[in-house]
Order: structure tokens, then C-alpha cells, then sequence
């Protein structure tokens, strides 16, 4: 008898990791398909990670809505989850008198949108709320509502979330087509088997469009549109107390500054087309043209303070705003795509979108009296009081083993995380949930320490541990007679 599911979710970025959790308050069997080694591997792990007021989109689309109505959601959703979120307010600067026209049709636009906390400040107030701002700056759109969030912690903590509610997650499953009965979409083709549903949802990023072509569904496109950045050490928030964008592009809400909820400074994104929606790799001119972007709005900034750079790919779809439809034909489907930003906002909002889609379309929605939205995440050791962190290594003595010294990470979170709900089977999977090896060294100091800790906690070879699965393996084979 095949395997019979009420939701297969097919992606576990942010967006379908929410839409299981949200699903899992229901009495249903859920399935959620994640292609990669990890979940949040996606566009999820690499973007600027703000949480957006609602003064870029449209008035009456998709993303307008669905962002506002997001961003509500977040403070309850990141408390629940354990995902660090600082609703610290943002700032778009204008650098010019047509900049000040574009604050005011923003200020406008968020008004008509309903997002909430929106002020126009004179060049004064902007300078005493960022002192390190150019001192060409005009004026500012202050959003009190707007935020910044971990996105790490908050892919990985929906995801576990889903999973506690009884959510089954396949990592290293991925979705090669569908079965048909007639017009219906019944199951789905993986490179593990076949899996059957009544619903299955296309939550799949920049993979949308050819799951959607897969199903029989022409005419959407995803043109990926890659977006460069720059991580700063933690000194230089020292600089960088803020949010700043500056006024947008017809592409993009232009290379901005900011501060991240760990302190660290990010810089970016540029945007540029692309076609390969493998290309992750960060160009020498990419890369200038968003330091000397970045350098518009805060000329204080040191290269020097660069420790990391990295791109991430919009999931920018041929329609300009999200698609969010249960199509007639084929039933049983519901397709999120050209899910870009504010896709990390609005994604809460889309997950209750989908529940509701489905309860109109039929789904019979009996409440799950067992569902917890609690999830915790692994203990950081380095944000502890003293107190904390002794009861901690009284408990455990692995907590007085500092493995990562720039951002003192211990062996007792790495433990710890090795055996989490979703466990860290990678080094990468490992630094989003410990934050190892995301500071100045970025992790050239803790490397070989860390695999060996990695191995003896999953039980594997050393030669196994893989920075991001497939065939990212750090070791070839074992050196000087002995056994690995
Ligand atoms: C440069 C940049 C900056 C951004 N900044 C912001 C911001 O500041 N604020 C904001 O709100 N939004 C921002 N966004 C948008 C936001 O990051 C995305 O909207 C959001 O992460 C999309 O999540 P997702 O789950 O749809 O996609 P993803 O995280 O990409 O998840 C999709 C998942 O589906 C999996 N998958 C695909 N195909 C298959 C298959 N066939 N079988 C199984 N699994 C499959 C993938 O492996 C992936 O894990 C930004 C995006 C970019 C690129």
C-alpha cells in the first residue's frame, strides 16, 4: 500500500516550513520535501533578513498585503520559536532633493498599505538617530515598525516546529514530478519513491516555475536576480547602530547598511539577472559595486572590517508580485512562486494564507489538541550571565570547552545541536545553529576540532562530515596509519 498523505509540502525554505507548522495545527498527515542535505538551505539563508514595514509594494498586491500582515506576526512567531527578532525600526535616507519626492510617495504608499509607524524625518533627526550617516543626507522614512530577525533560527525553528507536531521531514529528497488521476494531482515522484497526497503545495523557491511546468502549468518564469553582500565584524557596529536603506531602484531596494541582530554589519545586496540557479559565486565588480554603494550612505566603514562575502538569488517571477493560487487544472495543488522579497516578512502571513485556501477548498481542518508552538533552540553560551553559564557547565562540562573562540561558541552546543530536533549533519547546518565559525576567523582556528566533535556525536567517520552534504567532504581519506 504506497504511502497516503492529507499535505506534501515540497521545499523546506522559510515559506513551507511554516506552511507545515501551520498545517500541524490540524489532525492531518503531512510530508515535508526538502532536496538538500539541511533545511533553510535555500534563498531562506541568504538574504539582508529584515522584516519590512510595507512601504515598497504596490497598493492591493500580494506582496503588499501579505507583508503587512506578516510583519504583525513576528514578534509572537519569533518569541515561540526561539529566533532572534529586534523590531529596531528602519530608515530610507535620501541623498538628494528627488530622493525627498520618493520618501514622500513611499510614506504614501505605506499609508495605503497599512503599514504601521511610519514618520518622515528632516535631515536632523535622521543624523541624531545614525550619526555615522553621509552628511548629505536630506531626510529620512522612519518605520518604527520595521525589524531585523535571524533567518537562520527562524527556517530551522519553524521547521522544527512542524517536525514536533508531527510534520515528517525528508531531507535529501527531491521532487522530480507528479502522479495524475485524470485533472488531480495525487502524489508525487521523488529520488526516494513515490508519495502519495490529496494536496500537495509548490513551496519550492527559485524552483517554482519548473515544478509548475512539471504539473502541466505554462507561462510563469523565474528569472533569478542574484544580490551580493559583504559581513562586517562586530566592531563595526560600533559604526552602524541602524537600518538604512537607501531610496529604491525600479529593481531593487538598492545596497543598503545594516545591522544584524548579532551585531555584525551587513552590506548589500546589489542586483543583477542571472541564469543559473546554482550561481551562489560573489564577483570582484559585484562586490565593488556594493562597497562603494554602502560607502553613499556611511563613509566611515572600513575594509578592514570585512570578514565574509556571499550572494543569494531572488526568486524574481514574470508576474511582479507573488503568486499564491490553487489552479483548477490540475486540482489538488497550491503554488506559492516568484516568492521574493518581502517573501521572509510575508512568509507567516502566506502560511495562514494556504490553511485557509485549503480549508475553502475542502480540506477537513479538525484542530491538533496537541500542538505546541514552543520550540527551543541550542543554548548560546556566550549570551548567558556567569551564573547561567556555571549552572550550564555543572550540568555538562563539555560547556567549559570553547571551541570557537571569536564568537565563543563551546563543545557542549556543538553537542547539543548535533542532536537537536532537525540535527546539524554539517558544518554549515552546525554554524547557523551555533553560530561557530561566524566570526573573524570564520572558523579557520576550530575546523579539525569541530569534525572530529561532529563525528563522534552522529556516530559517522570523520571523512563523512561534509560542509554542506553531497560532495562538500573536508578529509579524502586517513593519513599517517590511522583509522578514520
Ligand atoms: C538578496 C536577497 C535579499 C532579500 N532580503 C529580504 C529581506 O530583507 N526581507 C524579506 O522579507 N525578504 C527578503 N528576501 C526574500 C526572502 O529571502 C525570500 O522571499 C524567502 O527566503 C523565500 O523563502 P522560500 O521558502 O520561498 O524559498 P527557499 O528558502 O529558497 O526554499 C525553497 C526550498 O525548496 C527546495 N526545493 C526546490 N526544489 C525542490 C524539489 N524539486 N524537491 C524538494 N525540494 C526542493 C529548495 O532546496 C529550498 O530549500 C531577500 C531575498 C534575496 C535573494
Amino acid at each position: 500500500m504506497p504511502e497516503q498523505y492529507d499535505v506534501i509540502i515540497i521545499g523546506a525554505g522559510v515559506v513551507g516550513s511554516l506552511v507545515a507548522r501551520a498545517l500541524s495545527r490540524y489532525q492531518l498527515r503531512l510530508l515535508l520535501l526538502e532536496k538538500h542535505s539541511d533545511v533553510a538551505e535555500g534563498t531562506t539563508k541568504a538574504n539582508t533578513a529584515i522584516v519590512h514595514a510595507g512601504y515598497d509594494a504596490k497598493p492591493g498586491s500580494n506582496k503588499a498585503r501579505l507583508n503587512v500582515a506578516g510583519n504583525r506576526m513576528y514578534d509572537n512567531l519569533c518569541a515561540e520559536l526561539d529566533a532572534e527578532f529586534d523590531r529596531c525600526g528602519t530608515f530610507v535616507v535620501a541623498l538628494s532633493e528627488e530622493d525627498l519626492v520618493t520618501l514622500g510617495s513611499l510614506y504614501k504608499r505605506g499609508q495605503q498599505n497599512g503599514a504601521a509607524g511610519l514618520r518622515l524625518f528632516n535631515a536632523e533627526e535622521t543624523l541624531r538617530h545614525e550619526p555615522s550617516l553621509t552628511k548629505e543626507a536630506r531626510g529620512s522614512l522612519y518605520a518604527a515598525s520595521g525589524g531585523i530577525v535571524d533567518p537562520f533560527q527562524l527556517g530551522i525553528g519553524a521547521a522544527e516546529s512542524a517536525v514536533i507536531n508531527g510534520v515528517e521531514l525528508m531531507l535529501e529528497t527531491e521532487v522530480t514530478g507528479f502522479l495524475f488521476e485524470h485533472n488531480r494531482i495525487t502524489g508525487v515522484t521523488t529520488n526516494r519513491g513515490d508519495y502519495y497526497s490529496r494536496w500537495v503545495v509548490i513551496a519550492a523557491g527559485l524552483w517554482a516555475d519548473d515544478l509548475m511546468h512539471k504539473a502541466g502549468l505554462d507561462g510563469f518564469a523565474i528569472n533569478p536576480r542574484k544580490g551580493e553582500y559583504f559581513v562586517l565584524d562586530r566592531r563595526s557596529s560600533e559604526v552602524v547602530h541602524t537600518v538604512l536603506f537607501p531610496c529604491p531602484t525600479p529593481v531593487s531596494k538598492g545596497i543598503m547598511v545594516t545591522r544584524t541582530v548579532h551585531n555584525n554589519v551587513l552590506l548589500g545586496p546589489n542586483a543583477n539577472t542571472i541564469r543559473d540557479k546554482g550561481d551562489l559565486d560573489v564577483s570582484a565588480a559585484g562586490l565593488d559595486e556594493v562597497w562603494s554603494g554602502a560607502l553613499k550612505l556611511i563613509p566611515g566603514l572600513a575594509k578592514r572590517d570585512i570578514i565574509r562575502s556571499f550572494a543569494g538569488l531572488r526568486a524574481a517571477g514574470s508576474c511582479d508580485d507573488f503568486v499564491i493560487e490553487i489552479p483548477g487544472d490540475p486540482a489538488g495543488m497550491v503554488v506559492l512562486a516568484g516568492i521574493e522579497s518581502p517573501g521572509l516578512t510575508a512568509a507567516p502571513a502566506i502560511a495562514e494564507e494556504v490553511v485557509e485556501m485549503l480549508r475553502e477548498a475542502g480540506l477537513e481542518l479538525a484542530p491538533n489538541t496537541h500542538f505546541n508552538p514552543e520550540r527551543k533552540a541550542v543554548r548560546r553560551f556566550a549570551v548567558l550571565t556567569r551564573r547561567e553559564q556555571e549552572a550550564l557547565i555543572a550540568t555538562d562540562p563539555r560547556y567549559a570547552s570553547v571551541v570557537c573562540r571569536c564568537e565563543m561558541v563551546t563543545e557542549g552546543e556543538i553537542a547539543a545541536a548535533c542532536h537537536e530536533v532537525i540535527p546539524a549533519r554539517t558544518y554549515d547546518g552546525l554554524k547557523r545553529r551555533t553560530r561557530l565559525g561566524s566570526g573573524r576567523c570564520q572558523g579557520a582556528f576550530d575546523l579539525p576540532l569541530v569534525i572530529g566533535i561532529m563525528a563522534r556525536e552522529l556516530g559517522i567517520s570523520p571523512l563523512e562530515i561534509t560542509l554542506k552534504g553531497g560532495h562538500s567532504r573536508f578529509l579524502a581519506r586517513g593519513t599517517k596509519e590511522v583509522d578514520a
